[in-house]
């Protein structure tokens, strides 16, 4: 074949890109293209730390691939227009992607086989929808036999090596709509793109040695006991790399799997394998939004919870404003770096439903405004686990103190102190409950709970009481 076209979408990469290799494999020249879709540009769910971090993450692809001989074709518009407009131009004959879950990509991919001679290559997930099936071929809605289904099937190999293409050769005088204009975004500073850096933070959190510290072993090794603590590196931060495929689900898997191998003691083990289990529940919310879309819309189980729904109430989640101070420190951490730790979603997430019983679709929404990890699978899965409404979900009575996670997950109140700059003169011991300070000592350190601070929204106990009548009443 003389010319293929590689689809990038969700796979900015050129290491261990199956996709990019099939059709290089198939064709003398291969056109790489990326389609910005309007539909996904403007629509509710988008976010501009997110499209920052994409508009930067192409300029790095258009600049590897510069490097081997060829460039990025980046077109705006309708994808089915604007490929079918680039076969006809360059004489492809071929279209090379990997698939995509959500029911928008689902429905446009299905319009786009339908008219071109698309072929589907790999995928985000390591082990794609449909792959992991129960004794009687139906999917999992519960995640451990998932996962020990997911590892009990073959392929996992600690010696996988990765390549990259040498050369892409791509055909000159492509079309192309100016990088400038799609980079009018602000770049996220926070997590330089490209699949260079993802590979750098994986090494750091799989296999950096430090030197002279005590604590000498790589992160991945203290996983288990580090990752819930909001003021402590412990854990990746690799999920924008991996959103974006500027890391493969085979590298992080691989990476994982030679960490088991070589843990120097069963803790380290125990860490290793714990995060090999986090990316299990990736690939599981994959396949839960690839088997019963509905939960996209829809709550898996519980058909109506009786949400409150109180609009002052979640804008004050938004902006960080509930007087709860690790909440708040959580929120506003969101709203200025676009990431924000998994116990800290956990605990917002559940003070937006439980606490201030709100649907967790405003949340979501919010989320995927805001994050720029924010991905639908995953997204939607958490939440509904929090809300109690999804398919593995957290039991209902399960609602998070947010006094006493505050205490356990930031004992010394760093992180609280990092994104509330108001708290920083209150002390240690009322840090976690500022409205507890006596009057006289927050007008003394010039911190007054109403004024300085927000006094709590509601009361943690009664809002639980009536969280549990609510879910209750949902039960029938
Ligand atoms: P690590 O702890 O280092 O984990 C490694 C990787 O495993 C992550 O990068 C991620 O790709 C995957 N992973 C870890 N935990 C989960 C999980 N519970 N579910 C699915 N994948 C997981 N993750 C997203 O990638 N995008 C989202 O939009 C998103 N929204 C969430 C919303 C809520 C309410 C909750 C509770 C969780 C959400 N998560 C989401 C999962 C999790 O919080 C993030 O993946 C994690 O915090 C990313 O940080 P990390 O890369 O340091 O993770």
């Amino acid at each position: 074949m003389k010319r293929a076209i590689w689809w990038a979408r969700r796979d900015l990469r050129l290491t261990d890109n199956q996709a990019l290799d099939s059709a290089l494999a198939a064709a003398a020249q291969v056109i790489p293209v990326f389609v910005i879709d309007p539909g996904l540009l403007y629509s509710p769910y988008a976010g501009e730390k997110r499209l920052a971090f994409l508009w930067a993450g192409l300029h790095n692809l258009d600049e590897r691939l510069r490097q081997r001989g060829g460039y990025l074709v980046l077109r705006r518009g309708d994808p089915l227009v604007e490929l079918t407009r680039l076969v006809a131009e360059s004489g492809a004959q071929a279209i090379y992607a990997e698939p995509d879950y959500s029911p928008y990509a689902s429905r446009r991919d299905g319009r786009i086989s339908a008219h071109l001679p698309l072929h589907w290559v790999d995928s985000p997930a390591f082990r794609p929808p449909g792959s992991v099936l129960t004794a009687q071929g139906q999917p999992y809605s519960v995640f451990t036999p998932f996962s020990k289904a997911w590892k009990a099937l073959p392929g996992l190999r600690a010696d996988t090596t990765f390549t990259s293409p040498q050369r892409v050769p791509v055909p000159a005088g492509l079309e192309s709509v100016a990088f400038t204009e799609a980079s009018g975004l602000a770049v996220a500073q926070i997590f330089p793109p490209g699949e260079m850096e993802a590979l750098r933070c994986l090494r750091n959190f799989s296999q950096a040695f430090r030197e002279g510290s005590p604590d000498a072993l790589p992160r991945i090794y203290r996983y288990t006991s580090g990752r819930d603590r909001l003021d402590l590196d412990g854990t990746s931060q690799l999920s924008p790399y991996l959103r974006f495929g500027m890391l493969s689900a085979r590298q992080a898997v691989t990476a994982a799997l030679q960490a088991i191998q070589a843990a120097p003691s069963p803790e380290a083990r125990q860490g290793a394998e714990t995060w090999l289990n986090e990316l299990i529940w990736r690939d599981f919310y994959f396949h839960i939004l690839y088997h019963f879309p509905r939960v996209r819309r829809e709550n898996f189980r519980l058909p109506h919870v009786p949400w409150e729904n109180n609009q002052a109430y979640f804008q004050a989640w938004c902006q960080g404003q509930t007087g709860y101070p690790i909440i708040d420190a959580a929120m506003r951490q969101l709203l200025h770096t676009g990431w924000m730790h998994n116990r800290a979603r956990m605990l917002v997430a559940s003070f937006l439903t439980k606490d201030l019983l709100i649907d967790w679709r405003w949340g979501e929404r919010w989320f995927m405004q805001h994050l720029i990890d924010g991905d639908p699978a995953a997204n939607n899965g958490g939440w509904q686990w929090v809300a109690g409404t999804g398919t593995d979900a957290a039991p209902y009575f399960r609602i998070f103190n947010p006094i006493i996670q505050s205490r356990k997950h930031d004992p010394q109140a760093v992180f609280i102190r990092r994104w509330l700059p108001e708290l920083a003169p209150v002390p240690e011991a009322y840090i976690h409950a500022p409205w507890e300070m006596p009057v006289e000592l927050q007008r003394s350190l010039g911190c007054v709970i109403g004024v300085d601070y927000p006094a709590p929204l509601v009361d943690h106990q009664e809002a639980r009481q009536r969280a549990l009548k609510a879910y209750t009443a949902a039960r029938g």
